[in-house]
């Protein structure tokens, strides 16, 4: 079967999948304090539906998934899923994003059921205010979680940081000196405006350029020829096992290397994380009992709609409000 391209002729390689949009956290940039709207039970996809449609994007050439929430690791028997995962040939690259704060109790049975690799997220070394970003997450069940990564094996262990100005902006360095040493790719991120309620006011928005500035004045950085299959460009400290990622969505957005989609989880194939009207609903199709052959012609034709570029506009963090009203939870970040 010829690889899955669009028409800027992007190829497709990478699969994100949400296996439930619940969670047990509630960060500030990403849903607000009362959480969002969930879906029914009975809407979210069956492991056996997401096996099929991984297998169809595997199929068609996609070689990295990762599976994401909400928080993922609150999805009973995901370690079932990720043994089902990780059995389909084609997969080189099967990862997981998680809040980490069940991490310490899964690494082990995770690695052992096939997964690769997990991305964190972290957005402070501080307990107080670590519990105040996420409305209630407790700094040590994350930290034990990343040690227990590490242990697994499940290398290597990305951390994302999304910076927030006046929020936690004044711990990039300390981030960089808490984690040196260890096999760790450090990634910052720009908060990105979601959710209508929830996104964060303009003047907490930095431009990645800013962060890395600030951590180059600091230490002196060496690009790596590291590159993994999304958007960030790592540098490393000399000598030292720890890498740097920026992300910069908004500020220096990278669309016209986009490689992804996304599949929420009920099923809607999300062309665009910053667009929604970009979806296709492939769990209806499923429902419809459509066979193997026909869910893959659907998807090769689905990704033309793939826009070239997202709406967001730097400096215009408002420009959301018209088009995006779901949030990262529930469409799988
Ligand atoms: N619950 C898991 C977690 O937090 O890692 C997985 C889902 S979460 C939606 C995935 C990633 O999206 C996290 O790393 C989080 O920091 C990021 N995220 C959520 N809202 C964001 C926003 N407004 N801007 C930038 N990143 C965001
Ligand atoms: Fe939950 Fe992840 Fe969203 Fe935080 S970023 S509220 S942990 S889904």
């Amino acid at each position: 079967m010829s690889p899955l391209i669009d028409r800027y002729n992007r190829v497709i390689r990478y699969l994100r999948i949400s296996i439930t949009d619940r969670c047990n956290l509630r960060c500030i940039y990403c849903m607000p304090q009362e959480g969002v709207p969930l879906l029914k039970h009975e809407d979210i996809l069956s492991f056996e539906e997401i096996g099929r449609i991984a297998r169809a994007f595997v199929h068609l050439g996609v070689s990295s998934i990762r599976i994401t929430g909400g928080e993922p690791l609150l999805r009973r028997d995901i370690i079932h899923l990720i043994n089902k995962l990780s059995s389909i040939k084609g997969i080189s690259d099967l990862s997981i994003t998680t809040n980490a704060t069940l991490l310490s109790e899964y690494a082990e049975p995770l690695k052992m059921a096939g997964l690769n690799r997990v991305n964190t997220s972290l957005d402070s070394l501080y307990p107080e205010r670590f519990f105040e970003i996420t409305r209630g997450g407790n700094l040590k069940d994350v930290l034990d979680g990343i040690d227990s990564a590490l242990k697994a094996d499940l290398k290597p262990v990305k951390i994302n940081m999304v910076v927030m100005r006046g929020i936690n902006d004044n711990e990039v360095i300390e981030m960089v000196r808490y984690f040196r040493g260890r096999p760790i790719n450090l990634r910052f991120i720009e908060c990105m405006p979601t959710n209508r309620k929830s996104f964060l006011p303009a003047r907490h928005f930095i431009p990645m350029e800013a962060v890395e500035k600030k951590i180059r004045r600091e230490f002196p950085l060496e690009q790596t020829l590291v590159k993994g299959v999304g958007p960030a460009h790592y540098y490393r400290i000399k000598g030292d096992l720890l890498r740097l990622g920026f992300i910069s969505p908004i500020s220096q957005h990278f669309c016209g290397n986009c490689n992804k989609v996304r599949l929420t989880a009920d099923g809607r194939l999300r062309l665009c994380l910053l667009q929604e009207d970009k979806e296709f609903y492939l769990g209806e199709a499923l429902q419809k009992g459509v066979s193997d052959r026909i869910l893959t012609r659907m998807i090769k034709k689905v990704i033309m709609a793939k826009p070239s570029r997202h709406k967001l506009v730097a400096g215009n963090m408002e420009s959301c409000k018209y088009e995006f009203k779901g949030s990262m939870s529930s469409i799988g970040g």
